[in-house]
């Protein structure tokens, strides 16, 4: 027998949720050279019948919504709202990428010399290792294989080792729904042995989702083997909150950036960054409406487990160092026994230093870090200077503020009167500077489609005589 890799319910460590054989580096081999053997009838199938697969994966997700989106929710702890919102996301992925197949859209350009056309293709580009993390554990293989699918790729999948359940069932789904076994394999397994050797098998491309340490050798690995690769990685995310704020909207919009997920969001509002003039009215607001959350079963209340021990203890060394040099307000209303879970209380440090690690590092957990600003463009300075550029937010109600926002955020997405989380799936998705590589995730121009796929130009001479474009012609 072979290693097995068990996935347990963050929220009771006692609840086995599925059991997985790791799979062995020869296994991970076969699984790329079937997908490779599958890519020339997959890229040879027309792009809308291959978008009517896609419509038939989108039904099925619909039918199986709930029973998925709990099992969601059993698998990594979200709540279970959130965890039918996962399933909604990768819906929506479904419909979007299946319509695609109908446009897949070139451009015809006019040619300098007469008789001549010229005109851009996109063209498939073969067979794509995908890993995953498991704070999306529908959506995100559900952005990157839809993608892939239907610009005529095939894939290798490695889903998180605490999320394996979900990737398998959705796999199965896309299967049933009459994606060939072989244009999509899943492998299961650590990072360390099963990813590392998906991607330096012979793929030619890789996408990753994760944390910015492995996505960096993730990275390295592309380059050395000259692989286009995507990769979506952490977030420091912040929210500005202005003196001209509606105080109550942006307390509720903070708690839902805060602590949706239970702070495991790439996006996550981690650090809130208030105007002086109304630091302590939004104090007082955020923290009641903190301390009103319950924590527990994620069936039922309001922020759920974080997703493993290891977790669970990294987050709370964050508090436990902060707690020591700064005020903090801490959730004290959990419901029903949490020992046998694996839970974070919801917590808020008053009046951080900008450059404290708790202001810099990415806890992905309920932990949120208040910090005052002078004014706007102080409070941009702050937002700024993190290695991340994933999302910012600003509630304001004046013009000026929120424009100037828009421009100067050095992060790939801005909200405006919203918190930094709920990006919509028919826009680009990702981030600037140590948060991502290469064209973004999902759709809209920008988007997965401009990683799946190579543009190639076509130049057709119907003159009859030899043209040179650039070079003047002798009289
Ligand atoms: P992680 O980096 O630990 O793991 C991500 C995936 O990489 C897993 O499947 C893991 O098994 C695999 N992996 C680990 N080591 C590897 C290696 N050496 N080679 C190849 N694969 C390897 O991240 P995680 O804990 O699963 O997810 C949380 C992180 O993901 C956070 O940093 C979060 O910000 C980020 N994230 C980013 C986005 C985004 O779109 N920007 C979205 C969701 C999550």
């Amino acid at each position: 027998m072979g290693e097995a890799l068990v996935s347990i319910n963050p929220a009771n460590n006692e609840d086995l949720v599925g059991a997985f054989p790791v799979s062995t580096g020869e296994e991970v081999d076969q699984a790329v050279k079937a997908a490779r053997a599958a890519y020339p009838s997959w890229s040879a199938m027309p792009a809308p019948k291959r978008g009517e697969i896609l419509f038939k994966v989108a039904k099925i997700l619909e039918e199986r919504k709930e029973e998925l989106g709990h099992l969601v929710t059993r698998e990594m702890g979200k709540v279970i709202s959130e965890g039918l919102s996962d399933v909604q996301e990768a819906i929506d992925m479904a419909y979007y990428m299946a319509g695609e197949g109908r446009r897949l859209q070139g451009e015809t350009i006019p040619s300098e010399l007469g008789d001549k056309d010229a005109k851009t293709v996109r063209e498939s580009i073969g067979t794509f290792a995908i890993i995953t993390p498991w704070n999306f554990p529908v959506a995100i293989p559900s952005w990157k294989l839809f993608a892939c699918l239907i610009a005529g790729n095939t894939a290798v999948i490695k889903p998180s080792s605490d999320a394996p359940q979900c990737a398998y069932e959705f796999v199965r789904i896309l299967h049933d729904a009459g994606v060939p076994e072989d244009v999509v394999k899943i492998v299961f397994g650590p990072g360390h042995g099963v990813g590392t050797r998906l991607i330096s098998n012979y793929v030619d491309g890789i996408s990753f989702t994760g944390s910015c340490e492995v996505g960096s050798g993730v990275e390295r690995t592309a380059a050395a083997f000259r692989m286009p690769v995507s990769t979506e990685m952490g977030g420091k995310n912040a929210v500005i909150i202005m003196n001209d704020a509606d105080l109550d909207l942006a307390a509720q919009g903070c708690v839902w950036g805060g602590f949706g997920t239970a702070g495991q969001r790439c996006t996550a509002a981690s650090r809130i960054v208030i105007h002086k003039e109304v630091f302590n009215d939004f104090a007082l607001k955020f923290g009641a409406l903190v301390k009103e959350l319950t924590v527990g079963d994620p069936f039922t209340c309001d922020v759920g487990p974080v997703v493993n021990k290891a977790a669970k203890e990294k987050i709370e060394g964050y508090i436990t160092d902060g707690a020591s040099r700064y005020k903090c307000l801490q959730n004290e209303n959990s419901i029903g026994d949490l020992s046998k879970g694996n839970f974070v209380m919801p917590t808020v440090f008053l009046d951080v230093d900008r450059n404290d690690k708790l202001a810099q590092e990415e806890i992905f957990g309920p932990v949120v870090c208040l910090i005052k600003a002078d004014n706007l463009d102080d409070a941009i300075d702050i937002v700024n200077d993190t290695k991340y550029g994933l999302s910012s937010a600003v509630f304001t109600n004046d013009i000026r503020n929120s424009a100037l926002c828009e421009r100067r955020l050095k992060t790939g997405i801005v909200y405006i009167n919203a918190a930094t989380i709920g990006a919509e799936i028919q826009f680009p998705f990702g981030g600037i500077k140590a948060t991502g590589m290469g064209p973004r995730e999902a759709g809209g121009r920008g988007g997965a489609l401009d990683f799946y796929t190579n543009w190639k130009v076509i130049y057709r001479d119907y003159s009859g005589k030899l043209q040179k474009a650039q070079v003047e012609e002798e009289e």
